[in-house]
C-alpha cells in the first residue's frame, strides 16, 4: 500500500486503520509529495494507493492522472477535503476507483473503499484482457478467412460462366445460391475486419468539411442509393476535426442502415448539426421501421441484431463500429426512435477549433 499525503497525523491515522484490516496484512510505503508518490508508484510493487488531494507540489487530480497514465491498473482511492463533490466527480472521471472525505476515514470505510477498489480493478483487468484476446482472435479470423472465401466465390463464378452448358437449371441455381452465400461471408469478414482494425490504427485528425464526408460515403454506396432512389437531405453543415476514413465509414454505416431498415418506397435521411458547447451534435433522422425503446442501447453492442426478418442481412457490427469511431473521437453516440415512424442517430464530434 502506498500512502501519498504530506500530513503526518493523517498518515498515522491511515496506517493505524490499515493495521486493523483483517483481510490483508499491509506493507505500507509513504510519500509526502506527489512527485515522490509517483516515483514510488513506479519503483515499488503497489496493490493500492491512498492519495490525498492537497499535496504541497501539485493537486491530487494531476498526480492521479500521471499515475494512471503509466499504471492504469493500479487502484487509487482519493482522499478529499470536506464536501468537495466536484473533485470527487472529477477523480472518478480520471479513473480513481473511489474517494473518501477526510472526515469519513473510519476503519470500516477505509477497508471497504480499498477492497472494492482492488476488486473493481481486478475485474477491469480481466475484462480488458479478454477483450484484447477477442479482438486478436477476430483480427486473425478476418485475415485468414478472407482468402478461402474469395477463392470459393471465384470458383463459383467460374462454374456459373463455364458450366452453363453442362449443368441443369437446378444445379445452376444451387451454385448461384452458394455464390451469394460466399459473397455474404466476404462482407461479414469485411465488417469484422473494419471493426477490429479500428483498435489498431490511430486516427489521423484533420479539419474536414462534413458535407464532403457525406458525399464520399454516398459515392461508396452509390448503387444502393440509386437502386432505392434514396434522398439524403442536408443544409449547411460545419467542419469537424477527425479522421477522414473513419468518419466516412461512420456516415456510410448510418446511411446503409437507414436504407436497409426502411420499408417505405423512398428512404429519406435528414442530416443536421447543432453546436453544443465545445462540440457539434449531428442528427441523422430516417423514415425507417424504427427501434423499440428497450433496444436503443443494445443496438450499439457488437453482434447485436434485433429480432428482424431474414431479408435484412447484416453482421451486427455496423453500429458497434460507429460507436468505436465516435469514442475514438472523444464523442458519444445514441439513438432516439419511434417504431413505425423512424429513428434519429445522434453523435457528437469536437468543434473544429478544439483541434
Ligand atoms: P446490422 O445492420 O449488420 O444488423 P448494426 O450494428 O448496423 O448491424 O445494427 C444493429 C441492429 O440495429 C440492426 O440489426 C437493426 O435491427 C437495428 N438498426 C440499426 N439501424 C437501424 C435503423 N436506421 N432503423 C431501424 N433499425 C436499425
Amino acid at each position: 500500500m502506498l500512502i501519498i499525503d504530506d500530513d503526518l497525523a493523517d498518515r498515522y491515522i491511515y496506517r493505524h486503520n490499515l493495521v486493523k484490516d483483517k483481510m490483508f496484512e499491509w506493507s505500507i510505503e509513504e510519500a509526502t509529495t506527489g512527485t515522490e508518490g509517483f516515483a514510488k508508484s513506479r519503483s515499488v510493487e503497489v496493490d493500492c494507493i491512498l492519495l490525498d488531494y492537497n499535496l504541497p507540489d501539485d493537486n491530487g487530480l494531476n498526480i492521479l492522472s500521471t499515475i494512471k497514465s503509466t499504471n492504469p491498473y493500479t487502484p487509487v482511492v482519493l482522499i478529499t477535503g470536506q464536501g468537495n463533490e466536484d473533485i470527487a466527480v472529477e477523480s472518478m472521471r480520471l479513473d480513481a476507483q473511489d474517494y473518501l472525505g477526510k472526515d469519513r476515514v473510519t476503519s470500516p470505510a477505509l477497508h471497504r473503499a480499498i477492497h472494492n477498489a482492488m476488486i473493481n480493478m481486478e475485474f477491469r483487468r480481466e475484462i480488458d484482457e479478454q477483450q484484447t484476446e477477442l479482438e486478436n482472435f477476430g483480427r486473425i479470423m478476418a485475415h485468414d478467412m478472407r482468402e478461402p472465401a474469395r477463392s470459393i466465390r471465384y470458383l463459383m463464378d467460374r462454374i456459373l460462366i463455364d458450366g452453363e452448358a453442362q449443368l441443369s437449371n437446378d444445379l445452376m441455381r444451387y451454385v448461384g445460391m452458394a455464390r451469394d452465400t460466399s459473397g455474404r461471408m466476404l462482407s461479414l469478414i469485411d465488417s469484422l475486419s473494419s471493426y477490429t482494425e479500428l483498435e489498431k490504427e490511430s486516427p489521423e485528425y484533420k479539419i474536414l468539411e462534413f458535407s464532403q464526408i457525406i458525399e464520399a460515403a454516398k459515392e461508396n454506396i452509390g448503387s444502393v442509393i440509386a437502386e432505392r432512389d434514396v434522398r439524403v437531405i442536408y443544409d449547411e453543415l460545419p467542419p469537424v476535426c477527425g479522421d477522414e476514413t473513419q468518419l466516412v465509414q461512420l456516415v456510410q454505416n448510418l446511411l446503409v442502415n437507414s436504407i436497409k431498415y426502411c420499408d417505405e418506397e423512398t428512404p429519406v435521411i435528414f442530416i443536421s448539426a447543432q453546436r453544443k458547447g465545445d462540440e457539434w451534435m449531428f442528427n441523422f433522422t430516417d423514415n425507417g421501421i424504427g427501434i423499440k425503446e428497450q433496444h436503443l442501447k443494445k443496438v450499439f453492442e457488437p453482434f447485436k441484431r434485433l429480432d428482424i426478418t431474414p431479408e435484412f442481412e447484416g453482421s451486427g457490427l455496423g453500429l458497434a463500429t460507429c460507436k468505436k469511431i465516435i469514442e475514438r473521437h472523444k464523442g458519444s453516440i445514441w439513438c432516439e426512435s419511434t417504431v413505425g415512424l423512424g429513428s434519429t442517430f445522434c453523435f457528437t464530434l469536437p468543434h473544429k477549433e478544439q483541434s
